[in-house]
């Protein structure tokens, strides 16, 4: 589980987080919607602490990150440990190109986990056939789709083992016909019974997939409900203002 308790965050004079209050129940799935620069990649970041907090706490499964106590920094050696837990995966896939599918997968097991490459290998072998591409484990990214690419991100991040999994948009940099392709590896994740959190304008997604949907606007988290609750019968004004530019 992931607790947020009354995150600020700002950059430079611009208030980023207002007061966020959200708790990621474990085995579910969250999806985080709401205008573009309302600060859904910002929270999302200071879940794995890729950007610092200023006040509040986040805490995954009772440990706080980043801090050793409030306002106390923790070390580099700690917060690397905790980040190891957390799989994330962006709207770019960031895989590199000099390395087969089956190689961008090993890579971290080897360097991170400290496997031995035969072990490494094995491991991501089954990760991607976890995906769907078990048949594409030796082509370089240049060879794979954008679909396919994102798979690799997506099965290099579970390979790690992780108990929670940020994605932010990571369906937005690909042409619509491979869109469902990774939501579908998303969706079975979700089934397995994965921590996730998801920044997402896939509604379809987010209706079908989602345990629960949170809006942020303007740095505030506006409300957090069920997905029919938030996507069909939002109370709040401004929730039904960004709907209606979805229809
Ligand atoms: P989008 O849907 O476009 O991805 P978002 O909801 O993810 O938007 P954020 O990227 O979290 O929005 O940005 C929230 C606000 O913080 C924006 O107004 C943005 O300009 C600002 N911001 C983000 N990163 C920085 C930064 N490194 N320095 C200064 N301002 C930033
Ligand atoms: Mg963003």
């Amino acid at each position: 589980a992931v607790d947020i308790r009354k995150v600020n965050k700002y950059y430079g004079p611009f208030h980023a987080l207002k007061d966020v209050d959200l708790a990621i129940p474990p085995g579910k799935v969250t999806c985080l919607i709401g205008p573009s620069g309302s600060g859904k990649s910002t929270l999302l970041r200071c879940i794995n602490f890729l950007e610092e907090y200023d006040s509040g706490e986040i805490r995954i499964d009772g440990q706080l990150i980043g801090y050793e106590a409030p306002g106390r920094k923790m070390s580099g050696r700690k917060l690397r440990e905790m980040r190891r837990s957390i799989g994330m995966v962006f709207q770019q896939f960031n895989l590199w190109p000099h390395m087969t599918a089956l190689g961008n997968v090993a890579e971290g097991l080897v360097r991170v986990r400290g496997l031995s490459k035969a072990e490494a290998q094995a491991r991501a072998a089954e990760a991607l056939a976890k995906v769907g591409l078990a048949d594409k484990m030796g082509n370089h990214p240049a060879r794979l789709s954008g679909g396919q690419q994102q798979r690799v991100a997506i099965a290099r991040a579970i390979a790690m083992e992780p108990r929670l999994m940020l994605f932010d948009e990571p369906t937005s940099a690909l042409d619509p016909e491979l869109v469902g392709e990774v939501l579908n590896v998303m969706k079975t994740l979700a089934g397995e019974g994965m921590t996730m959190v998801v920044v997402t304008h896939e509604m379809g997604f987010a209706a079908h997939v989602a345990d629960q949907v949170a809006f942020m606007e303007k740095g505030e988290l506006v409300g957090v409900d069920s997905p029919g609750r938030i996507l069909h019968h939002p109370e709040d004004p401004r929730i039904q203002g960004f709907l209606r530019t979805y229809h």
